[in-house]
């Protein structure tokens, strides 16, 4: 039985396992993208690789045979650096979108595709309640925000931009609703209990409410001070925006368990005793320090306002909790301007849902013209954001898509957009898996690369569909696929 060490912990495996066995054994993970157990081991990807301290060499673990006496490390800056290159290059030949343009582009980062997607199903509270949960006065901003998401909507490549402002218009109060079943959102049956603790926001202008709204939702007790009567600072002089519409977001907000104390002076000594932390949103407190307060500044753009009420909100409660401050942004595959062809592609996805009436939810029912409106939404954001293993290595290792730029870029494809399974070659690694799994499954075409070279790729022999090839391997294909490659058509991943 060989006796090895992996990062100094000792381990005894079985005659002809292998060095990912010998790690797993003492809870040490090692990435891979390509290996799946059960499976023989192909050493494709490589980001596995670990180095033997005896020879200096990096060796990848899921191949290299576990030996007796080996001294493994797992972690060190070379194997680190080795990891960071592999994933730079996979990413160089990635083509996809992990976020869609309009939410990168919305300073509040709006879920803008599955708003529209919920909207066209015709779940309109789980709609309702992404725009509120991301914006906190939806309607509000409907009427005020310049709508910088709409310039940035790849639908202006084939028509027009998806009126996106228009359709947040929702004004009604807090969506309490049991109809999330498509999004696997949470259901807010009630308002969440207050674990948190109690916290004060200074100021009730767009960046004081978003702050307040983004620490109730994260589970603290608020309390919105101002010294004016009403609530919404600034918001109050816009002339575009009807104040009724205000005042009812502002209900809103109270009807859901945010307290406010308005038109009265406010005791900071009150403030710091009372409260477990404090925002301070507005202008007039910017120069101003308290140890351990926050701050979100109000902005001319309504938007910005509410993001940075947001990030105050999350700075503040990480702080409370002892965590530290959120750094990183997730990573983000970006694939940039579409050549004409590609947009025709992503086209396939409305025409897809056109063709199986998967947006006529209610037999009977006519379609709202909001439902159709979002119908038009190309479906730009990835189906596994969530799942995807390549996004995850790259955000833990740092990866940097344009570190070695590809010379062509491979075109943005959609394979079986009207079945249940889509293929996205761009977005396919070569791992084999899907490749395996199929032969495994025993159908009579499976999966197959074909192609030389740079053009080789995944396909279903003889031109079959994809379905043809997938057969019943279809879900265990998908789980399999490390990335958005294959997934299925109504995927709904989100954290
Ligand atoms: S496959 Fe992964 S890395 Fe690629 S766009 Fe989708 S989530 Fe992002
Ligand atoms: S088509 Fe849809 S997902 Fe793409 S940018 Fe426009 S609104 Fe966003
Ligand atoms: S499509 Fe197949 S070969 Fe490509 S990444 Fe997914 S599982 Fe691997």
């Amino acid at each position: 039985m060989p006796e090895l060490r992996i990062n100094g912990l000792p381990s005894s495996v079985d005659v002809g396992a292998t060095v990912q066995d010998a790690a797993e054994l003492v809870f040490v993970e090692i990435p891979t993208l390509c290996h799946l157990k059960g499976m023989e081991p192909e050493a494709s990807c490589m980001l596995c690789v670990v180095k033997d301290i005896a020879t200096g060499e990096l060796i990848p673990a899921c191949s290299a045979k576990a030996i007796d006496g080996m001294e493994i490390d797992t972690e060190c800056d070379e194997v680190q650096a080795a990891r960071r290159d592999i994933l730079n290059l996979l990413l160089s030949e990635h083509v996809g979108d992990c976020e869609a343009p309009c939410t990168r582009i919305c300073p509040a980062h709006l879920d803008i595709p599955l708003m529209l997607r919920e909207i066209e199903r015709g779940n309109m509270n789980s709609a309702e309640w992404i725009a509120k949960r991301d914006l906190a006065l939806p309607a509000t901003l409907s009427h005020i925000c310049p709508a910088p998401c709409e310039k940035g909507c790849r639908r202006s490549q084939v028509d027009q931009a998806i009126t996106i402002r228009e359709l947040h218009r929702f004004e009604g109060s807090v969506p309490y609703s049991s109809n999330y079943e498509i999004t696997g959102l949470t259901p807010l049956s009630s308002a969440p209990s207050v674990v948190g603790g109690k916290v004060a926001v200074i100021g009730s202008g767009a960046a004081g409410l978003s702050s307040a709204w983004k620490l109730w939702q994260l589970g603290y007790g608020c309390t919105v001070f101002d010294e004016a009567p009403k609530a919404g600072g600034t918001l109050r002089d816009h002339p575009d925006l009807p104040m009724e519409v205000l005042d009812s977001e502002v209900e809103s907000l109270r009807l859901a368990g945010i307290e406010f104390r308005l038109g009265s002076s406010i005791s900071m000594h009150e403030v710091t005793e009372v409260f477990d932390g404090v925002v301070f949103a507005g202008e007039e407190f910017s120069g101003t320090h308290f140890a351990d307060a926050f701050y979100a500044e109000e902005h001319k753009l309504a938007v910005k306002a509410v993001a940075n009420g947001k990030a105050a909100a999350v700075a503040l409660d990480r702080f409370l909790k002892g965590a530290a401050p959120a750094s990183e942004v997730r990573f983000d595959s970006k694939v940039g301007k579409l050549r004409e062809s590609e947009v025709q592609e992503l086209v396939k996805n409305c025409a897809a849902d056109e063709q199986t009436g998967k947006s006529a939810p209610h037999v009977g029912q006519a379609f709202l013209p909001a439902q159709s409106e979002a119908g038009r939404c190309l479906h730009c954001d990835c189906r596994k954001p969530v799942g995807c293993k390549l996004r995850k290595y790259a955000e833990k290792h740092g990866a940097d898509q344009r570190e070695f730029p590809a010379d062509e870029r491979k075109h943005v494809q959609l394979i079986g957009h009207n079945e249940s399974v889509v293929f996205e070659p761009g977005k396919c690694i070569k791992c084999g898996l899907c490749v395996k799994i199929t032969k495994r499954a025993g159908g009579a075409l499976g999966l197959a690369f074909v192609g030389r070279g740079f053009n080789t790729q995944v396909a279903v022999p003889f031109g079959a569909a994809l379905q043809e090839g997938l057969q019943d391997a279809a879900r265990e294909c998908v789980e399999a696929c490390p990335t958005g490659a294959l997934a299925f058509r109504n995927a709904e991943e989100r954290n």
